[in-house]
């Protein structure tokens, strides 16, 4: 399907060159890449492709207004983040549909994500102007402690394209709150939702140099010699472990400041007391938002024997009555997966369950193209040591495993490397506060689906990553700490 004049002007508005310095410009080797849109596999257009040199006149842009920056006054910059917020908000019908060209998700999905990645912007413009320090008497009664937290300079941002703004707005909006400049590496899939938050950010006053954004198809290559950079002084990432492994170790040798946001496995736990209505509806949520493409997705459903057929049952009927089609139309409530390579993952990790004795309730298959669709599905009897199980699924399917006590709930919950988000209905109280303190994840959904919130910290334990985006404790990422030993008097 061709698209249309108001989805090509929404395209033709956002500029597709590298954001330096506070201007727009050609890739400096001149070349570009193509963007797809994954529900038709057609180009929508070409993008700048930046390569090393590129990012370091970014990082000598952010290092050269860094001083400046940090002494700008924080309400101005607060003031800043909320024009953003306000502008953002006023746009979100075209910046929704600009996101779900180039991802996929149902445009309804894209509107949640934009209004979540404004809601950062507001949240830390309400910050900035909190950073504060501790003045305390020395114990021995003479000297003085004097406690500042001042900014940590130029930030590198590698962001995922299954939110391709709001990944960015979680570490933007505490970064220019704290005082920080910043380059921004999108994902290569999902360069204009970024490209257009930058055009935003420059309406709402952000001065030139404070954000670079350098599109790129060869992340590695482009964003090691920044990593290498005395100037730069940390880095924030979101998006796969084992990238993720990979950017800690670039970033030892200089003993870099880093954040890392990484995959999930997220366990869904239905207890025999669960409202299971409520579970139902959480569980469609909890799997469905995104078409399953988040790291707070519900990896795997651990439901008690007694109420699993019925759980099953009802999820699987719900699933089954999903629309799946092009995001852009009316009532769409599953889009296509965002390329072929993920779609394969998916066909593999159901295809490896049914071979261990697993029944697809409803789904089980991709759908015929062109777009990288796949059929919202139930899986029953899944074996524990099923792939889809142990592994990120990024996709509609639904795994269902069983239990017979807590203990057993927990110990199956925990058995992964990854700690993000785990999930809990039950109605008992002693219980849910047993199994909160038993879950080992960073973040707990306890009866419901959604946890993501600008007022709390996101973030995750074991291999799903540390430190956090949201909540107080979010513009830490972006403070150094500076203790002073005063003597005062005699
Ligand atoms: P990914 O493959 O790890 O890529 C993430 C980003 O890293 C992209 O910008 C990518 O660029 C870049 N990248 C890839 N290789 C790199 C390298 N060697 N050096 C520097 N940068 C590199 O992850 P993804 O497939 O985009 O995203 C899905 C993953 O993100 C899932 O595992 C999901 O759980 C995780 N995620 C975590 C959170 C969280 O908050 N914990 C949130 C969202 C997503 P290109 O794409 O251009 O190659």
């Amino acid at each position: 399907m061709a698209i249309d004049s108001h989805e090509q002007a929404v395209i033709d508005a956002v500029p597709k060159e590298l954001f330096i310095g506070g201007e727009w410009r050609p890739a400096a080797s001149g070349k570009a890449f193509a963007v797809e849109d994954p529900a038709t596999g057609a180009s929508l257009c070409d993008v700048a492709d930046g390569d090393a040199t590129d990012a370091i006149a970014a990082l000598d842009a952010a290092a050269s207004v860094q001083e400046s920056w940090a002494e700008h006054p924080p309400r101005e910059r607060g003031e800043i983040l909320r024009r953003t917020y306000e502008l953002l908000t006023e746009r979100m019908d075209d910046l929704a549909l600009l996101m779900t060209l180039e991802m996929g998700k149902p445009v309804d999905d894209s509107r949640a994500e934009i209004k979540y990645a404004a809601e950062f912007f507001r949240w830390f413009s309400e910050e900035a102007v909190r950073i504060d320090g501790r003045y305390t008497v020395e114990p021995g009664g003479s000297g003085r402690l004097l406690i500042l937290r001042q900014a940590v300079g130029p930030c590198l941002f590698i962001t995922p394209w299954n939110f391709p703004t709001a990944m960015g707005t979680r570490k933007i909006g505490p970064a220019v709150a704290a005082g920080c400049t910043i380059i921004v590496k999108p994902a290569a899939l999902t360069p204009l939702s970024m490209l257009a938050l930058a055009q935003i950010l420059t309406e709402a006053g952000l001065p030139p140099g404070v954000l670079n954004i350098v599109t790129s198809t060869n992340a590695g290559a482009t964003t090691g010699p920044v990593l290498e950079d005395p100037r730069l002084r940390k880095l924030s990432f979101t998006g796969s472990t084992e990238v993720g492994r990979r950017l800690i170790a670039a970033a030892a040798p200089r003993v870099l400041r880093v954040s890392m946001e990484l995959g999930g496995n997220a366990p869904f736990l239905v207890f025999e007391d669960a409202d299971l209505d409520a579970a139902v509806d959480g569980a469609v949520l909890a799997k469905m938002r995104n078409i399953g493409e988040a790291c707070t997705a519900a990896n795997r459903f651990h439901v008690h024997q007694s109420i699993a057929d019925e759980f099953a049952a009802r999820l699987a009927e719900r699933l089954g009555a999903m629309r799946v089609g092009r995001g852009t139309e009316a009532d769409v409530q599953v889009g296509p997966l965002v390329e072929e390579k993920q779609r394969q993952k998916v066909v593999e990790l159901v295809d490896d369950a049914r071979e261990r004795g697993a029944k697809a309730l409803v789904g089980g298959e991709a759908l015929d193209g062109p777009g990288y669709f796949y059929a919202p599905t139930v899986l029953r009897d899944v074996p524990s040591d099923a792939r889809v199980l142990r592994e990120e699924i990024f996709g509609p399917v639904a795994p269902i495993a069983t239990f017979m006590s807590d203990d057993e709930a927990l110990r199956a919950a925990n058995d992964t490397e990854f700690g993000l988000v785990s999930y809990a209905y039950t109605r008992d109280l002693d219980r849910a506060f047993r199994v909160i303190e038993g879950l080992e994840t960073g973040m707990v959904g306890l009866n419901r689906g959604l946890v993501s919130n600008p007022a709390g910290p996101f973030g995750g334990v074991k291999q799903s990553g540390f430190g956090r985006e949201g909540g107080h404790e979010g513009i830490n990422e972006y403070l150094e700490v500076k203790y002073v030993a005063a003597q005062i008097g005699g």
